[in-house]
């Protein structure tokens, strides 16, 4: 195998705070590393299209605190073809690039699992979504920041809801992952939480609702992830209680893309840090196919198609924590 001179570096899939973060940490790797690297706008989108830009460890100054990510995110139907992927490679290829770092969710990898087979081109992943749906991390980049941005709206919401006498559904992001919800929601101090993992039943939550009204309680905030199980969207939720507990005035918010954007907390900076360093180190070892991840609070290594197909499985024992809180 070829010595590795000259990495790219990109961002995909939804953006999450902490990519930043992590190009600059790639970045400053490569030049403590002595070789090149170079950033590829728009995700594979760009990397169709060849716009690249020459990095170094200047051009990524003052960037460890922004939000979003400088090099842009795209979702790219084109990189899903045989096709475009070949213009992407032409595009590596006549700019002298050895190897790439995959910032991004699972479809991102799987986008890079395909690209490694078709061109054996070097490539390691670094997991950024806010979801923390990728098996392989305790922690995607991003997750930590926005769990802290969802627990600061609830709190003021609860700050509403409390001087109104209301019960208020917020929902939040994870349309397949109740993470942020279960996390966000014991830290909010949520009297229920819905999740997509576990369908708790509607008759539990109102038997809930109606017994913390009993216990005293004058206003109730519930958590609800977007892919909930009760198979009702959170103002269809909203419209259930209303109908069977009419003593509640039902209130709904939805917490939306702020929850992706906002400057990275500290822990979210440190991780990209370590993530980035790690991810230049196994492709100038040789290493490809690889996400580097959090485990144990180490960062290690894990095959891509093994974090792409593995299901990071959620802490049930967070439920029953929360269930104890809100007695
Ligand atoms: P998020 O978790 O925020 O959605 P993601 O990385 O999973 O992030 P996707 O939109 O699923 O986001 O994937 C990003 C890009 O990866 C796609 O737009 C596409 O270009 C590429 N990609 C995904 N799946 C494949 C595939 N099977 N083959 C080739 N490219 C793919």
């Amino acid at each position: 195998m070829e010595k590795i001179k000259k990495i790219a570096v990109l961002t995909s899939g939804g953006d999450s705070p902490g990519m930043n973060a992590a190009i600059r940490s790639v970045v400053r790797t490569c030049a403590f590393y002595k070789i090149a690297s170079v950033g590829i706008y728009r995700g594979y989108q760009g990397m169709i299209e060849g716009d690249f830009i020459n990095l170094n460890a200047r051009s990524v100054n003052n960037i460890i605190n922004k939000g979003g990510t400088i090099l842009k995110s795209a979702r790219s139907t084109e990189f899903r073809t045989e096709e475009g992927r070949r213009k992407a490679y032409k595009h590596l290829k006549e700019n002298e690039i050895d190897a790439l770092v995959v910032i991004g969710g699972d479809g991102s990898f799987t986008g890079g699992v395909v690209f490694n087979q078709e061109f054996n081109f070097p490539i390691v992943g670094i997991p950024g979504t806010i979801d923390n749906d990728i098996y392989g991390t305790t922690h995607t980049l991003g997750f930590d920041t926005a769990l802290n941005t969802a627990v600061e709206a609830i709190d003021k919401i609860r700050d509403t809801a409390s001087s109104h006498n209301r019960l208020f559904f917020v929902e939040v992001m994870g349309r397949d992952a109740g993470f942020i919800a279960l996390n966000a929601g014991v830290g909010a101090g949520a009297e229920e939480i819905l999740i997509p993992e576990e369908d708790l039943g509607l008759d539990r939550m109102l038997d809930s609702l109606k017994a913390s009204r009993k216990s005293g309680k004058s206003s109730s905030i519930v958590v609800v992830a977007e892919g909930d199980k009760t198979g009702k969207n959170v103002f269809e939720l909203a419209d259930y209680v209303e109908k069977n507990l009419p003593e509640y005035d039902v209130r709904v918010s939805v917490l939306g893309h702020m929850q992706r954007g906002g400057s990275p907390s500290c822990f979210d900076r440190v991780l990209a840090s370590r993530l980035g360093v790690k991810a230049v180190e196994l492709l100038l070892e040789g290493k490809t196919n690889l996400m580097v991840g959090l485990v144990n609070n180490k960062i290690k290594p894990t095959d891509l198609e093994k974090a792409i197909k593995g299901h990071h499985k959620i802490d049930t024992e967070l439920l029953r924590v929360s269930d104890i809180m809100s007695t």
